[in-house]
């Protein structure tokens, strides 16, 4: 029997809604499926910038992680061909840093306190110990960061070490903020002692919870799956949005580029169809059996009427990337990347590309992406992000006097990093009741916070994939 021809839409062009859109045309080629993208070009955040002889920058770091649910990782996987990845497994898969304390920790991504001066060490390992010994019965749920590290970490360590941490990050307090601020970067354990003692102490679940291996590229293997990390071996991302493009086009996969979604037409609790304008084919419009909106869900919900006082979502100035290329290696050692904890610095994140994939560097040419956060507009106003990058990148000690500089780009980031505030995330959940609530059969959110929790690439598929599983439209989905 032949299957039902479907038109199946997808709005939002980040890499899971394309992997989604290959997986459908895989299992179901009979369906029409057409991807309607804002940009002009593919990806989301998973894009490059192209600067002709001076080659390609990643948005920062990106790397595909494995979900290790099979269906979906095979999917990833087909993109390209097996030798045309590399495959970062083990200890290698994400080799990451901070700079604390006005040191670069190499050796692991959590705050070290070996670091710190005596008198401060003692006094939070013994806090850390006497609130260990509190809080063992397992996790309750916290409304906030503050109830989140206090339980981790005692009072002390949450008063005097994170709160200064997350206030330079995100610029609120630790009780503006939610428990999920303290997952977005390494803070869930602290690094406390050498490698002898925590051999020994790692035996203990609640230990290994929350203190860290001091030497993570010699971390015994603790890990509960294998899951790898993913980066075309040729540099720049955009490959892989490529080869996913020129397979979608193989299926017949219609792509709309610099489309804007103007209205959705629903009738009774069904979507009919989507009215969208384009530059070059003016107002179009689609019949929709099904509609995959992977395009964030304050859009969604401003389509679907929702009143937009109850859309206001909070957030930083933009973020800048400067993309530079060196004479000279940048002192990184083997880290793929750093975070900077340290206040006063404007600094977010380095990568070091050549870390990860030995392509981004040719002789004597080796790229570092720097993310800068100014903390308000006045200091985005008053700074030039250059000479901000610069006079950090000698701070940390990654360049030096010596090396040279071969090439600069700013570029302002499109989508930032959503704060992590109470006021958000309550938001967030406001907006997905709405959706919810309208009950339209035939519309599903996708992406990044789709779902309370959802956030990284990895859930994001996962989520993703379970969902068009049960609507039919892909075969398996774990
Ligand atoms: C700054 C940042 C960095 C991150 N880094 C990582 C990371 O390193 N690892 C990780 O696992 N996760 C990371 N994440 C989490 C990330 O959200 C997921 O990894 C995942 O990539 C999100 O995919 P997405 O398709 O939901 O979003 P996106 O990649 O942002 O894609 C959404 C797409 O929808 C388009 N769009 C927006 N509005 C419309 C509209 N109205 N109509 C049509 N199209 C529209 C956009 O142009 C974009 O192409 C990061 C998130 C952010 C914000």
């Amino acid at each position: 029997m032949r299957a039902e021809k479907k038109e199946v839409v997808i709005a939002g062009a980040g890499l899971p809604s394309l992997l989604l859109a290959l997986k459908i045309a895989e299992d179901h080629p009979q369906n029409k499926i057409l991807i309607l993208e804002k940009n002009a070009e593919l990806g989301g955040m998973f894009r490059s910038f192209d600067y002709g002889e001076h080659g390609f920058f990643d948005h920062g770091m990106h790397i595909i992680y494995e979900t290790c649910i099979p269906a979906i990782d095979d999917v990833i996987g087909s993109v390209l061909d097996k030798d045309q990845w590399i495959f970062l497994e083990g200890n290698r898969k994400d080799i990451a840093g901070i700079y604390y304390n006005n040191q670069l920790q190499k050796d692991t991504p959590y705050v070290d306190f070996r670091n710190l001066k005596l008198k401060n060490r003692l006094r939070y390992t013994g806090g850390f110990f006497y609130n260990l010994a509190l809080t063992l019965k397992g996790e309750p749920s916290f409304d906030n960061a503050e109830e989140a590290l206090r339980w981790r970490f005692g009072k002390l360590v949450s008063n005097e070490v994170f709160e200064p941490i997350l206030r330079k990050l995100y610029s609120r307090n630790l009780t503006e903020l939610a428990p999920f601020a303290t997952q977005l970067l390494a803070m869930n354990r602290i690094a406390l002692f050498d490698k002898k003692v925590m051999l020994k102490l790692m035996k203990s679940d609640a230990i290994r919870a929350r203190v860290a291996y001091p030497d993570q590229l010699n971390l015994p293997n603790f890990r509960p799956n294998n899951q790898r990390g993913l980066y075309p071996k040729k540099f720049g991302m955009f490959r892989v949005m490529n080869a996913i493009e020129k397979k979608l086009n193989k299926y017949g996969v219609k792509i709309q580029t610099s489309a804007d979604i103007k209205e959705l037409q629903v009738e009774g609790k069904t979507l009919k169809s989507v009215h969208y304008v384009t530059r070059e084919s003016g107002a179009q419009t689609v019949s929709a059996d099904h509609l995959y909106w992977g395009a964030g869900t304050p859009p969604l919900a401003m389509l679907l009427k929702m009143p937009t006082r109850a859309l206001k979502i909070d957030k930083n100035p933009p973020g800048r990337f400067v993309n530079l290329i060196f004479d000279t290696p940048p002192n990184m050692g083997e880290l793929y990347y750093f975070y900077c904890f340290e206040p006063g610095f404007q600094t977010f994140r380095v990568t070091r590309y050549g870390n990860y994939c030995a392509d981004a560097d040719e002789k004597g040419l080796y790229r570092v992406c720097i993310e800068l956060w100014p903390q308000n507009e006045e200091e985005a106003l008053k700074t030039q992000p250059l000479e901000v990058a610069l006079s950090e990148l000698k701070k940390f000690g990654v360049i030096t006097d010596k090396h040279r500089l071969v090439f600069s780009a700013v570029e302002i980031q499109a989508a930032g990093f959503p704060l992590p505030t109470v006021g958000n995330i309550s938001n967030h959940k406001i907006i997905r009741d709405f959706i919810v609530s309208q009950n339209i059969s035939n519309i599903t959110p996708i992406g990044a916070l789709a779902e309370e929790g959802v956030f990284f690439l990895k859930d994001v598929l996962i989520d993703t994939f379970a969902k068009a599983k049960l609507r039919g439209h892909i075969h398996e989905s774990n």
